[in-house]
């Protein structure tokens, strides 16, 4: 068991060791634990990709993996939008720049430091329900590894499970339905024994995963940014941004100010802008996304359509914007395109359609005055470079449910093929 980290609960405020994968405080609280660890100062070490920042990741070992974030100044896009200093941190690949994540997204960052916490804390199999590049990232780092997954996505989603070598350990579950009846299936599938969720927000290992982004940018700049712009979905990078942010502050050598939140959501499905913007630190469904279906379809990059973030929830993006005096934004679907063509143009790479929505986002807020001229601010493409990665090989589904498939005879199927691991 690694020892170099404790989880805190931030309702109750109980510590607790990391005993057993703990998703939530034992004493019943509502809220995301959060965990502390023993190195205060941040000590950069010889390990593999991401793995540098072991120190403040929930994970003692580490795999052999490239992957990890690269910051870098940006000149083209900086002077198009008229910002003097603009720091890019990009995950995804992009060989010339020294980016390796081969599965394209920021998700890869979550996903390696998950599978080591589950390996450290009792092992299991994981399943992953995902309409998308969390799926792509857990089933790259299943083919990289060896770690057995379950992936679980709808039908119209399964073109987008590829790694760059066989998947051997990967089970392909795809449900004739949409992410709600891929979620629902996941959690099914998380009743049999050995196999885990991998938990979400809750995760330590995705925030701690995704707040290397924050940590690559800050040592690059040589300080903490003034702003922190991301597209979110979930809002689960803005938390590990702030989370990140505590942590530098505490360390002390890139200044005391946490990075203020930006994040942006893709209009018109943008249930976390419209409750912020009315200062609720609670979502009102009917309110904040009525006709989710419809707004769903009309939105440029679906990775940001989530129903239910951890927003309201204690230590959630609620908390994060209102710590760091963060904001919401938005944009729209043909102001993200146009922010796509502009990074390829500016920036020289295909960008996910996630990352030219914080792209258009960045520009209003600059036109808005929200964020000025001479701000330093740390913009995270969150995934891109889809078009340089070669030989992708898409995953065949190993199981293929029509809407009306039965749950037990799934149970016995994915039984079977988990009783090979045991
Ligand atoms: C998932 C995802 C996001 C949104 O992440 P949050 O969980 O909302 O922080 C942004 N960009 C890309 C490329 C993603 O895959
Ligand atoms: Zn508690």
């Amino acid at each position: 068991m690694t020892t170099h980290y404790r989880l805190a609960c931030p309702v109750c405020g109980r510590i607790y060791e990391d005993d057993h994968y703990l998703l939530s405080c034992p004493s019943g609280c509502n809220g995301l634990l959060r965990s502390v660890y023993d190195a205060v100062r941040l000590q950069v070490r010889d390990a593999p990709g991401l793995f540098r920042y072991k120190d403040w990741l929930p994970a003692g070992g580490t795999l052999p993996t490239d992957a990890a974030p690269v910051c870098y100044r940006s000149v083209g896009l900086a002077e198009a939008i008229g910002l003097t200093n603009l720091w890019i941190v990009f995950s995804g690949y992009w060989p010339a720049r020294g980016a390796y994540v081969t599965s394209g997204s920021f998700k890869e960052f979550e996903a390696y430091p998950t599978v080591v916490r589950l390996r450290e804390h009792g092992g299991g199999i994981i399943v992953v329900a995902s309409a998308g590049n969390t799926a792509r990232a857990f089933a790259q780092v299943s083919s990289e590894t060896g770690q057995p997954v379950i992936i679980v996505v709808p039908a119209g989603a399964q073109s987008r499970i590829s790694t760059t070598r066989p998947a051997e350990q990967l089970l392909l579950v795809t449900v004739d339905g949409d992410y709600t009846d891929a979620i629902h299936l996941g959690s099914l599938l998380s009743t049999i024994p050995g196999v885990v969720s991998e938990g979400g927000a809750k995760n330590i290992a995705r925030r701690d995963g995704m707040g290397v982004v924050v940590l690559e940018g800050t040592r690059t700049i040589g300080r903490i940014p003034d702003w922190y712009v991301q597209g979110v979905g979930s809002g689960t990078g803005g938390i590990a941004a702030w989370e990140a942010g505590i942590r530098l502050c505490a360390d002390g050598r890139w200044g005391n100010t946490l990075p203020r939140l930006y994040l942006v959501q893709n209009q018109p499905f943008i249930p976390m802008v419209n409750a912020w913007q009315q200062g609720r630190h609670t979502l009102i469904p009917d309110e904040d996304m009525p006709d989710p279906e419809r707004s769903i379809t009309a939105v440029f990059a679906d990775v940001l359509t989530n129903r239910s973030p951890p927003y309201a929830v204690a230590g959630g993006v609620a908390d994060a914007l209102e710590a760091t005096h963060g904001r919401m934004g938005s944009a729209t679907t043909t102001d993200a395109i146009r922010a796509s063509a502009l990074i390829e143009e500016t920036e020289g790479i295909d960008p996910d359609p996630a990352a030219a929505v914080a792209v258009a986002g960045l520009i209003n807020a600059v036109h808005e005055g929200t964020i000025m001229r001479d701000d330093c601010v740390l913009l995270s493409i969150t995934g891109g470079g889809y078009r340089l990665v070669r030989d992708r090989i898409v995953k065949k589904p190993d199981i293929v449910l029509e809407k009306d498939y039965s749950e037990s005879e799934v149970i016995v199927l994915v039984t079977g093929w988990v009783s090979r691991y045991a």
